[in-house]
Protein backbone atom coordinates (compact mmCIF):
# COMPACT_ATOMS: atom_id res chain seq x y z
CA UNK A 1 0.00 0.00 0.00
CA UNK A 2 1.71 3.20 -1.63
CA UNK A 3 1.12 6.61 0.89
CA UNK A 4 2.69 9.88 1.78
CA UNK A 5 5.53 9.45 4.22
CA UNK A 6 6.10 13.08 5.60
CA UNK A 7 9.20 14.12 8.18
CA UNK A 8 8.68 13.29 11.73
CA UNK A 9 7.60 17.46 12.04
CA UNK A 10 4.67 17.06 9.31
CA UNK A 11 3.15 14.96 11.63
CA UNK A 12 3.77 16.44 14.40
CA UNK A 13 2.76 19.76 13.57
CA UNK A 14 -0.43 18.50 12.26
CA UNK A 15 -1.80 16.27 15.32
CA UNK A 16 -1.31 19.40 17.44
CA UNK A 17 -2.72 21.34 14.64
CA UNK A 18 -5.80 18.97 14.74
CA UNK A 19 -5.58 18.52 11.20
CA UNK A 20 -7.68 15.35 10.55
CA UNK A 21 -5.83 14.43 7.76
CA UNK A 22 -2.52 14.54 9.38
CA UNK A 23 -4.03 12.61 12.00
CA UNK A 24 -5.53 9.81 10.28
CA UNK A 25 -1.73 9.94 8.52
CA UNK A 26 0.31 9.56 11.70
CA UNK A 27 -2.16 6.64 13.09
CA UNK A 28 -1.41 5.00 10.11
CA UNK A 29 2.10 5.44 10.68
CA UNK A 30 2.35 4.46 13.92
CA UNK A 31 -0.05 0.92 13.24
CA UNK A 32 3.12 0.19 10.37
CA UNK A 33 5.38 -2.25 10.87
CA UNK A 34 8.38 -1.41 8.68
CA UNK A 35 10.95 -0.69 11.10
CA UNK A 36 11.65 2.81 9.33
CA UNK A 37 8.00 3.98 10.09
CA UNK A 38 8.48 2.81 13.28
CA UNK A 39 11.50 5.03 14.10
CA UNK A 40 9.62 8.01 12.74
CA UNK A 41 6.24 6.59 14.75
CA UNK A 42 8.77 6.49 17.82
CA UNK A 43 9.87 10.34 16.94
CA UNK A 44 6.10 11.90 17.13
CA UNK A 45 5.18 9.70 19.66
CA UNK A 46 7.51 11.36 21.94
CA UNK A 47 6.99 15.10 20.60
CA UNK A 48 3.34 14.63 21.24
CA UNK A 49 3.52 12.85 24.38
CA UNK A 50 3.54 16.26 26.56
CA UNK A 51 0.38 16.96 25.15
CA UNK A 52 -1.62 13.94 26.05
CA UNK A 53 -3.76 13.51 28.76
CA UNK A 54 -5.93 15.64 29.33
CA UNK A 55 -9.05 13.33 27.93
CA UNK A 56 -11.20 10.71 29.80
CA UNK A 57 -10.67 7.41 28.14
CA UNK A 58 -13.74 5.18 28.47
CA UNK A 59 -13.62 1.59 27.35
CA UNK A 60 -16.99 0.35 25.80
CA UNK A 61 -17.22 -3.60 25.39
CA UNK A 62 -20.56 -6.17 24.76
CA UNK A 63 -21.11 -9.13 22.67
CA UNK A 64 -22.28 -8.04 19.14
CA UNK A 65 -25.74 -7.29 18.85
CA UNK A 66 -25.79 -5.70 22.08
CA UNK A 67 -26.14 -2.18 20.65
CA UNK A 68 -22.69 -0.59 20.76
CA UNK A 69 -22.59 1.38 17.08
CA UNK A 70 -26.08 2.44 18.58
CA UNK A 71 -25.13 3.65 21.98
CA UNK A 72 -21.95 4.99 20.78
CA UNK A 73 -23.66 7.29 17.93
CA UNK A 74 -26.23 8.30 20.72
CA UNK A 75 -24.13 8.82 23.77
CA UNK A 76 -21.68 10.32 21.23
CA UNK A 77 -23.75 12.89 20.16
CA UNK A 78 -24.80 13.70 24.08
CA UNK A 79 -21.21 14.29 24.54
CA UNK A 80 -20.38 16.35 21.64
CA UNK A 81 -23.35 19.01 22.99
CA UNK A 82 -21.66 19.28 26.09
CA UNK A 83 -18.95 20.83 23.87
CA UNK A 84 -16.38 18.16 24.01
CA UNK A 85 -14.81 16.62 21.27
CA UNK A 86 -14.75 12.75 20.72
CA UNK A 87 -13.02 10.31 19.18
CA UNK A 88 -14.29 7.00 18.51
CA UNK A 89 -11.60 4.22 18.47
CA UNK A 90 -12.79 0.68 17.43
CA UNK A 91 -10.88 -2.70 18.00
CA UNK A 92 -12.23 -5.80 16.51
CA UNK A 93 -9.24 -8.30 16.69
CA UNK A 94 -11.48 -10.87 15.15
CA UNK A 95 -11.58 -9.97 11.87
CA UNK A 96 -8.82 -10.34 9.06
CA UNK A 97 -7.58 -8.13 6.47
CA UNK A 98 -9.45 -8.34 3.14
CA UNK A 99 -12.39 -10.15 4.59
CA UNK A 100 -14.16 -7.10 5.96
CA UNK A 101 -15.23 -5.60 9.02
CA UNK A 102 -18.09 -4.86 10.93
CA UNK A 103 -16.58 -2.02 12.09
CA UNK A 104 -15.41 -1.09 8.79
CA UNK A 105 -18.66 -0.24 7.63
CA UNK A 106 -19.72 3.26 7.18
CA UNK A 107 -23.25 3.17 8.04
CA UNK A 108 -22.59 2.32 11.50
CA UNK A 109 -22.93 5.67 13.77
CA UNK A 110 -23.90 8.16 10.71
CA UNK A 111 -24.47 10.95 11.91
CA UNK A 112 -21.26 10.69 14.37
CA UNK A 113 -19.60 10.84 11.42
CA UNK A 114 -20.80 13.24 9.70
CA UNK A 115 -19.42 15.62 13.06
CA UNK A 116 -16.77 17.47 12.91
CA UNK A 117 -16.46 17.06 16.63
CA UNK A 118 -16.38 13.60 16.13
CA UNK A 119 -13.49 11.21 14.50
CA UNK A 120 -14.07 8.15 14.19
CA UNK A 121 -11.15 5.14 13.66
CA UNK A 122 -11.61 1.63 13.31
CA UNK A 123 -8.54 -0.18 14.62
CA UNK A 124 -7.31 -2.43 11.95
CA UNK A 125 -6.86 -6.17 11.67
CA UNK A 126 -3.29 -7.29 13.02
CA UNK A 127 -1.77 -10.69 13.70
CA UNK A 128 -1.52 -10.51 17.04
CA UNK A 129 -4.00 -9.03 19.60
CA UNK A 130 -0.67 -6.92 21.64
CA UNK A 131 0.15 -5.30 18.71
CA UNK A 132 -3.13 -4.38 17.60
CA UNK A 133 -3.98 -3.08 20.89
CA UNK A 134 -0.53 -1.38 21.73
CA UNK A 135 -1.37 0.55 18.31
CA UNK A 136 -4.68 1.97 19.77
CA UNK A 137 -3.22 2.96 23.15
CA UNK A 138 -0.90 5.08 20.46
CA UNK A 139 -3.73 6.23 18.35
CA UNK A 140 -5.37 7.22 21.75
CA UNK A 141 -2.44 9.45 22.39
CA UNK A 142 -2.27 10.77 18.94
CA UNK A 143 -5.80 12.07 19.09
CA UNK A 144 -5.37 13.64 22.45
CA UNK A 145 -2.96 15.65 21.06
CA UNK A 146 -5.57 16.80 18.53
CA UNK A 147 -7.11 18.12 20.68
CA UNK A 148 -9.63 15.82 21.49
CA UNK A 149 -11.30 15.20 24.98
CA UNK A 150 -12.76 12.21 25.33
CA UNK A 151 -12.33 9.06 23.79
CA UNK A 152 -14.34 6.03 23.37
CA UNK A 153 -12.39 2.75 22.70
CA UNK A 154 -15.23 -0.15 21.13
CA UNK A 155 -14.18 -3.75 21.41
CA UNK A 156 -16.34 -6.16 19.91
CA UNK A 157 -15.38 -9.61 21.53
CA UNK A 158 -16.10 -10.56 24.63
CA UNK A 159 -11.95 -12.01 26.14
CA UNK A 160 -8.63 -11.40 25.95
CA UNK A 161 -9.43 -8.05 23.83
CA UNK A 162 -11.42 -6.30 26.86
CA UNK A 163 -8.54 -7.01 29.05
CA UNK A 164 -6.16 -5.02 26.60
CA UNK A 165 -8.59 -2.12 26.95
CA UNK A 166 -8.73 -2.58 30.19
CA UNK A 167 -4.98 -1.78 30.38
CA UNK A 168 -5.37 1.79 28.72
CA UNK A 169 -8.76 3.42 30.19
CA UNK A 170 -10.00 5.71 32.81
CA UNK A 171 -13.38 3.86 32.85
CA UNK A 172 -14.92 0.54 31.37
CA UNK A 173 -18.29 0.37 30.28
CA UNK A 174 -19.75 -3.13 29.38
CA UNK A 175 -23.24 -3.28 27.61
CA UNK A 176 -25.14 -6.02 28.36
CA UNK A 177 -28.87 -7.16 27.38
CA UNK A 178 -31.52 -7.97 29.98
CA UNK A 179 -32.90 -11.63 29.49
CA UNK A 180 -29.85 -13.44 28.04
CA UNK A 181 -27.95 -15.59 30.89
CA UNK A 182 -24.08 -14.42 31.07
CA UNK A 183 -23.33 -17.97 29.28
CA UNK A 184 -25.53 -16.94 26.57
CA UNK A 185 -24.11 -13.26 26.34
CA UNK A 186 -20.73 -14.71 26.36
CA UNK A 187 -19.52 -12.94 29.12
CA UNK A 188 -17.20 -13.56 31.44
CA UNK A 189 -17.62 -13.68 35.24
CA UNK A 190 -13.65 -12.01 34.79
CA UNK A 191 -15.36 -9.38 32.40
CA UNK A 192 -17.89 -8.19 34.67
CA UNK A 193 -14.87 -8.08 37.36
CA UNK A 194 -13.09 -5.65 35.03
CA UNK A 195 -16.15 -3.53 34.53
CA UNK A 196 -16.43 0.15 36.55
CA UNK A 197 -20.46 0.22 35.10
CA UNK A 198 -22.63 -2.70 33.98
CA UNK A 199 -25.25 -0.78 31.38
CA UNK A 200 -28.21 -3.01 30.69
CA UNK A 201 -29.24 -1.63 27.23
CA UNK A 202 -32.27 -2.04 25.11
CA UNK A 203 -34.53 -1.13 27.86
CA UNK A 204 -37.38 0.34 25.81
CA UNK A 205 -40.82 -1.23 25.23
CA UNK A 206 -41.75 -4.35 26.11
CA UNK A 207 -37.79 -4.95 27.20
CA UNK A 208 -38.26 -2.00 30.49
CA UNK A 209 -39.17 -4.10 33.02
CA UNK A 210 -37.15 -7.22 32.36
CA UNK A 211 -34.08 -4.68 32.04
CA UNK A 212 -35.15 -3.47 35.83
CA UNK A 213 -35.44 -6.71 37.22
CA UNK A 214 -31.52 -7.68 35.52
CA UNK A 215 -29.83 -4.27 37.23
CA UNK A 216 -31.70 -5.41 40.06
CA UNK A 217 -29.95 -8.98 39.74
CA UNK A 218 -26.98 -7.62 38.80
CA UNK A 219 -26.89 -4.91 41.56
CA UNK A 220 -26.75 -7.67 43.87
CA UNK A 221 -24.81 -10.13 42.44
CA UNK A 222 -22.18 -7.04 42.03
CA UNK A 223 -21.92 -6.56 45.60
CA UNK A 224 -20.58 -10.40 46.04
CA UNK A 225 -17.46 -9.07 44.26
CA UNK A 226 -14.45 -8.52 46.23
CA UNK A 227 -13.95 -4.66 46.83
CA UNK A 228 -11.68 -2.49 44.20
CA UNK A 229 -8.71 -0.61 45.86
CA UNK A 230 -10.40 2.86 44.25
CA UNK A 231 -13.23 1.58 46.60
CA UNK A 232 -15.85 2.06 43.22
CA UNK A 233 -18.65 -0.15 43.64
CA UNK A 234 -19.42 -0.87 39.97
CA UNK A 235 -22.57 0.40 39.21
CA UNK A 236 -25.86 -1.09 37.28
CA UNK A 237 -27.86 1.18 35.24
CA UNK A 238 -30.65 0.32 31.99
CA UNK A 239 -30.67 2.46 29.21
CA UNK A 240 -31.96 2.99 25.79
CA UNK A 241 -29.01 3.17 23.02
CA UNK A 242 -31.87 3.84 21.00
CA UNK A 243 -34.40 5.93 22.04
CA UNK A 244 -31.49 7.61 24.50
CA UNK A 245 -33.03 6.87 27.58
CA UNK A 246 -30.38 6.83 30.66
CA UNK A 247 -27.36 8.38 28.99
CA UNK A 248 -27.24 11.61 31.03
CA UNK A 249 -27.00 9.35 34.16
CA UNK A 250 -24.98 7.51 32.22
CA UNK A 251 -22.21 10.14 31.48
CA UNK A 252 -22.88 12.15 34.87
CA UNK A 253 -21.40 8.90 36.32
CA UNK A 254 -18.17 8.80 34.76
CA UNK A 255 -18.20 12.19 35.37
CA UNK A 256 -18.28 11.74 39.00
CA UNK A 257 -16.01 8.46 38.73
CA UNK A 258 -13.55 10.80 36.99
CA UNK A 259 -13.75 13.26 39.86
CA UNK A 260 -13.80 10.66 42.98
CA UNK A 261 -10.32 9.02 41.27
CA UNK A 262 -8.82 11.94 40.48
CA UNK A 263 -9.24 13.31 44.53
CA UNK A 264 -7.94 10.16 46.22
CA UNK A 265 -5.22 9.54 43.80
CA UNK A 266 -6.05 6.44 41.85
CA UNK A 267 -6.67 8.22 38.39
CA UNK A 268 -2.87 8.71 38.12
CA UNK A 269 -1.52 5.96 39.84
CA UNK A 270 -4.12 3.60 37.10
CA UNK A 271 -2.66 6.30 34.53
CA UNK A 272 1.24 5.50 35.57
CA UNK A 273 0.87 1.81 35.77
CA UNK A 274 -1.00 1.80 32.54
CA UNK A 275 2.10 3.62 30.68
CA UNK A 276 4.60 1.16 32.69
CA UNK A 277 2.44 -1.97 31.07
CA UNK A 278 2.68 0.19 27.85
CA UNK A 279 6.58 0.05 27.96
CA UNK A 280 6.07 -3.77 28.45
CA UNK A 281 3.59 -4.48 25.60
CA UNK A 282 6.12 -2.63 23.24
CA UNK A 283 9.10 -4.68 24.32
CA UNK A 284 7.18 -7.84 23.42
CA UNK A 285 6.12 -5.60 19.98
CA UNK A 286 9.23 -4.76 19.17
CA UNK A 287 10.76 -8.22 19.72
CA UNK A 288 8.19 -10.25 18.32
CA UNK A 289 8.09 -7.68 15.32
CA UNK A 290 12.17 -7.86 14.67
CA UNK A 291 11.99 -11.77 15.08
CA UNK A 292 9.82 -12.51 12.60
CA UNK A 293 11.27 -9.57 9.79
CA UNK A 294 14.50 -10.90 10.00
CA UNK A 295 15.82 -12.68 7.21
CA UNK A 296 17.67 -15.63 8.66
CA UNK A 297 14.49 -16.30 10.48
CA UNK A 298 12.34 -16.12 7.38
CA UNK A 299 14.70 -18.38 5.45
CA UNK A 300 14.70 -20.81 8.78
CA UNK A 301 11.08 -20.90 9.80
CA UNK A 302 9.48 -21.71 6.82
CA UNK A 303 11.56 -25.37 6.91
CA UNK A 304 10.95 -25.47 10.44
CA UNK A 305 6.85 -25.09 9.86
CA UNK A 306 7.19 -27.96 7.76
CA UNK A 307 9.26 -30.25 9.78
CA UNK A 308 6.72 -29.47 12.33
CA UNK A 309 3.62 -30.22 10.03
CA UNK A 310 4.94 -33.54 9.66
CA UNK A 311 4.68 -34.07 13.15
CA UNK A 312 8.49 -35.60 14.07
CA UNK A 313 10.06 -32.48 15.50
CA UNK A 314 9.04 -31.10 18.74
CA UNK A 315 7.73 -27.36 18.25
CA UNK A 316 8.94 -25.84 21.62
CA UNK A 317 12.08 -27.22 20.78
CA UNK A 318 12.03 -25.63 17.27
CA UNK A 319 10.82 -22.66 18.97
CA UNK A 320 13.57 -22.56 21.25
CA UNK A 321 16.59 -23.12 18.37
CA UNK A 322 15.14 -20.38 15.95
CA UNK A 323 15.08 -17.58 19.32
CA UNK A 324 18.87 -18.91 19.82
CA UNK A 325 19.63 -18.15 15.87
CA UNK A 326 17.98 -14.97 15.67
CA UNK A 327 20.04 -14.11 19.49
CA UNK A 328 23.24 -14.78 17.61
CA UNK A 329 21.93 -12.42 14.32
CA UNK A 330 21.61 -9.33 16.97
CA UNK A 331 25.23 -9.60 18.57
CA UNK A 332 26.81 -6.62 18.18
CA UNK A 333 30.10 -7.50 16.12
P1 LIG B 1 -23.58 -3.86 17.99
O1 LIG B 1 -23.36 -5.08 17.18
O2 LIG B 1 -23.32 -4.13 19.43
O3 LIG B 1 -22.83 -2.65 17.50
O4 LIG B 1 -25.15 -3.52 17.91
P2 LIG B 1 -25.97 -2.49 17.00
O5 LIG B 1 -25.86 -1.13 17.55
O6 LIG B 1 -25.59 -2.70 15.58
O7 LIG B 1 -27.45 -2.99 17.25
C1 LIG B 1 -27.90 -4.28 16.96
C2 LIG B 1 -29.39 -4.27 16.75
O8 LIG B 1 -30.06 -3.89 17.95
C3 LIG B 1 -29.85 -3.27 15.70
O9 LIG B 1 -30.90 -3.86 14.98
C4 LIG B 1 -30.32 -2.10 16.49
O10 LIG B 1 -31.31 -1.35 15.84
C5 LIG B 1 -30.86 -2.75 17.75
N1 LIG B 1 -30.72 -1.86 18.91
C6 LIG B 1 -29.59 -1.19 19.27
N2 LIG B 1 -29.81 -0.47 20.38
C7 LIG B 1 -31.10 -0.65 20.73
C8 LIG B 1 -31.92 -0.16 21.81
O11 LIG B 1 -31.50 0.61 22.68
N3 LIG B 1 -33.19 -0.62 21.85
C9 LIG B 1 -33.69 -1.47 20.94
N4 LIG B 1 -34.97 -1.84 21.07
N5 LIG B 1 -32.97 -1.94 19.90
C10 LIG B 1 -31.69 -1.54 19.80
Amino acid sequence: KKRNRYSAQVYIDGVLAADRVILSQAITLVESALPSDQMLAEEVMSAILPRTGDSIRIGITGVPGVGKSTFIERFGQLVIEEGLKLAVLAIDPSSQSGKGSILGDKTRMEVLSMDKRAYIRPSPSGSTLGGVSARTREAMLLCEAAGFDVIFIETVGVGQSEIAVKGMVDFFLLLMLAGAGDELQGIKKGIIEMCDALIINKADGENKDAAKRAKREYANALHLFPSKENSWLPQVMTCSGLEGDGLESIWEMIQSYKNKMIANGYFEANRADQRVNWMHDHIGYLLESSFYQNEVIDKNIKTAMAEIKSGNVSAIKKARELVQVFMNQIQPN
